[in-house]
């Protein structure tokens, strides 16, 4: 099979914007198939990398945000989770399903990734890519030409579409075969492999963990506002943002919505702007007030004013300021 004979041949990879996404591609690319890109987006991982990795290799990229397909998968997921709130199992399964349908409606020929066999522990061992490939819908469809010789020839390579002798069988976490292989395509500008996904963070988890637990509705505003602040839950229906510093208030501000929520901000000395439900009861408002105003300099033996932005309207109410040592059991 020569380069020429794959020119109609069209295949859609799973783009992370690594390192080993690019190679996967590239050695698709030599033998002359037209490789395109997908990536996913949610408020948990974004599709920066895979934009950066496009630019500098000029192949084309479909970035598709997915987050309400996304959330029921993560209440609930079938493998259940890693180390965090990360369902790394069901989120490979879930992207690959969705590459599937986009390979059917535009054509493609076949899948791809760039994922090596062995090279973590938990989601790419021989089962877990059985498993993934399984129940994704499209079995035999998914060609991982870095460990290709090392799995079960796919459906692409018998139908003659790929050379499988020009494929790799790397396996294992060496990474020294992939920096060999950037250097063959002249690839160096990469990113560090992995991290970049919310879910496998601690804190966030924490927070995504509370609000599953709390809210039956969630929207990518919730799960925007979990990056940033200190959290507060006063009861099972209340919770309470609090920004550290002036760019987490901006963020604050710029991700809540006038109909759900009311902003607080302490009026003579500066301090967190804090974020509560529209609808909790008055106690409550006036409780994160006094925390608002505990984390400024306004002096906790007097009462401060803040101020209540409850769209359209503003009013201030006094309080005295709760100290943060005494508000530390609610933080979430
Ligand atoms: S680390 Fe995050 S994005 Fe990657 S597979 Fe796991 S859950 Fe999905």
């Amino acid at each position: 099979m020569n380069d020429a004979e794959n020119k109609d041949v069209r295949a859609l990879g799973l783009c992370s914007g690594g390192l080993d996404s690019i190679l996967a591609a590239l050695v698709l690319r030599q033998q002359g198939i037209d490789v395109t890109w997908v990536s996913f987006e949610t408020p948990f991982f974004s599709a920066d990398k895979a934009r950066a990795a496009s630019q500098s290799t000029g192949i084309p990229l479909k970035v598709q945000r997915i987050t309400d397909v996304y959330l029921p998968m993560l209440r609930d997921p079938a493998c259940g989770y890693g180390k965090h709130m990360n369902p790394c199992m069901d989120c490979h399964t879930l992207m690959f399903r969705l590459a599937g349908e986009r390979m059917r409606a535009e054509g493609f020929d076949f899948l791809f990734s760039g994922e090596v066999l062995g090279q973590r522990p938990m989601s790419q061992t021989k089962t877990s890519l059985r498993y993934v490939e399984k129940h994704s819908g499209f079995e035999g469809y998914i060609l991982r030409p870095l460990s290709a010789r090392r799995l079960p020839v796919t459906i692409p390579e018998a139908k003659g579409l790929v050379d499988r002798d020009r494929l790799l069988d790397l396996s294992g976490r060496s990474r020294k075969p992939q920096i060999a292989l950037a250097d063959h395509f002249g690839v160096s500008d990469y990113p560090a492999p992995a991290g970049g996904c919310l879910l496998t963070d601690v804190n966030y988890s924490r927070r995504l963990k509370d609000l599953f637990d709390h809210q039956e509705q969630v929207g990518e505003a919730d799960l925007e506002l979990l990056k940033y602040g200190r959290h507060f839950r006063l009861n099972a229906h209340t919770k309470i943002v609090v920004g550290r510093t002036k760019d987490e208030n901006q963020k604050i501000i710029e991700h809540h919505d006038p109909a759900d929520h009311v902003l607080l901000k302490l009026k003579a000395y500066p301090g967190p702007t804090v974020l509560i439900a529209r609808c909790a009861p008055d106690v409550l408002t006036a409780k994160a007030a006094a925390i608002c105003a505990g984390y400024t300099k306004a002096p906790l033996d007097r009462e401060a004013e803040v101020l209540v932005q409850r769209a359209p309207q503003r009013e201030t109410i006094r309080v005295r300021p709760l100290s943060p040592d005494k508000v530390n059991h609610l933080l979430i």
